[in-house]
């Protein structure tokens, strides 16, 4: 067991291990939470209870969650004088799974953001994030309901790598002054500098969690976006290698659109994983006017954060929008959305987000059914039009509820 400075680890529960890289879980497994900031506390008490409650109507007592919590944020900063302490990482690897609120990120504290250092650190490099749409929900789009797609964004290189300098900065110059020398290249002297890292083994492990997400789950598709026409080094790099290993490891269950087209007759063998691409900017027009030909997306770091925020929306906003941070050793389920400061302790803030992030690491467990319930049961709270304010401003008749009250309606639904 790990040696903790300040955290106790609870005296009951197990703790769930990684054998021959699956998850071995047990009946009563310890997960970490972090409550977040801002309204996060308001958030998580009404998330744990939806969550216990769905697990016990699923096992009826067999299986149960041993929540610990460990800190990171405003709280962490306060009790322990650090941000992001080691104890809270140290729990996340040594548990493997956890599951968090949003967090306010530090303002000159010499951390970037404690969502991009948990990433990092843990080599969380697949981000997550499914878009379907719930029944009723207001959207600006016609037929929300066409879109059900699951968005594996790489997490830790491209443009978001930080690499990156300031206009005449020693740095910028050195490396303008190299380029525009040896490469010949014509940067202007008062440019910033930020540098593009896309790998082969990087943009590979993304691509091979959401085939084998796609075939596990049954699904379609896999796309690749990409704006490889224009960086072909980076972007267009990422889908050769992506269709590289399709063919390479997954060879007799996937197929490519190409083949689809040629070989097939313009139909998908049964079973079997469509492999296919689009350009970043035309994704952009498909999901609004195609959504139904999408499911699964693999997609650069950049591209991937533009594309889940475009999604979202379409189906009805950040209220709805659960996330995770997957790696090989550990995995952090989150809302996408912020700590919304101006909602804190009002006991009103959609914790739909948090809840639906909780599907997902439910599903990650292997505990489908809990999933499966706690979404019914939402969509049931949503069809009685009791609901939060941000649901509640698009819908007619809705019976606007706080966040406690929320998930009491879904508990009610299971
Ligand atoms: P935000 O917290 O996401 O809030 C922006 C707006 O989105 C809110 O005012 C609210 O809109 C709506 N919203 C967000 N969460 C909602 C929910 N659960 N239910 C209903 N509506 C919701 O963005 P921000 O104000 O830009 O960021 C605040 C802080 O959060 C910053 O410190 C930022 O760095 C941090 N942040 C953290 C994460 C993370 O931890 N993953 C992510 C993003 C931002 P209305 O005002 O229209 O009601």
């Amino acid at each position: 067991m790990a040696k903790y400075k300040h955290l106790v680890p609870p005296q009951d529960g197990s703790k769930i291990t990684v054998k021959s890289g699956s998850l071995v879980v047990p009946n009563d497994p310890i997960i970490p939470y972090i409550e977040g900031d801002g309204t996060g506390p308001d958030i998580w008490k009404a998330s744990v209870r939806v969550f216990d409650a769905a697990v016990r109507k699923v096992f009826g007592g067999s299986k149960r969650v041993v929540w610990m919590e460990v800190l990171a944020g405003e709280k962490a900063f306060q009790r322990t004088g650090e941000w992001l302490p080691e104890d809270t990482l140290k729990a996340i690897r040594e548990y493997v799974v956890a599951i968090k609120g949003p967090l306010t990120t530090p303002v000159g504290g010499g951390i970037r953001s404690l969502n991009v250092a948990l990433r990092q650190v843990l080599d969380l490099y697949a981000c997550v994030r499914p878009v379907r749409y719930f029944q009723g929900v207001a959207s600006p789009v016609k037929e929300p309901s066409k879109l059900n797609v699951v968005i594996f964004r790489e997490n830790t290189e491209d443009v978001y790598a930080g690499i990156e300098w300031k206009a005449k900065s020693k740095e910028a110059v050195e490396v303008i002054q190299y380029l525009n020398k040896k490469r010949k290249t014509d940067i202007r002297a008062d440019s910033g500098i930020g540098i593009k890292p896309m790998s082969a083994f990087n943009s590979k492990r993304l691509v091979r969690r959401a085939i084998q997400f796609a075939l596990d789950k049954k699904r379609r598709s896999v796309t690749l976006v990409h704006k490889g026409n224009i960086m072909k080094f980076t972007e267009g790099a990422f889908k050769e290698w992506g269709y590289e290993l399709a063919a390479k490891e997954f060879k007799g269950r996937v197929v490519t659109e190409d083949e689809v087209g040629r070989k097939h007759g313009g139909k998908a063998p049964e079973g079997m994983v469509v492999i296919k691409d689009r350009i970043a900017d035309s994704m952009f027009q498909q999901v609004l006017l195609r959504p139904n030909e999408y499911d699964v997306i693999a997609t650069p770091n950049l591209n991937g954060d533009y594309l889940s925020d475009a999604c979202a929306a379409q189906v009805g906003g950040l209220g709805m929008a659960p996330g995770s941070n997957i790696g090989d050793k550990a995995a952090v389920f989150e809302a996408t959305h912020g700590t919304a400061p101006k909602y804190a302790n009002l006991d009103k803030i959609n914790p739909g987000s948090v809840i639906l992030s909780g599907c997902m690491m439910f599903e990650h467990l292997g505990w489908d059914g809990v999933s499966t319930a706690i979404q019914a049961a939402i969509s049931k709270a949503i069809d009685q039009k009791t609901v939060t304010y941000d649901l509640a401003r698009g819908m007619q008749d809705a019976r606007e509820v706080k966040c406690s009250e929320f998930g009491d309606a879904i508990i009610r639904n299971l």
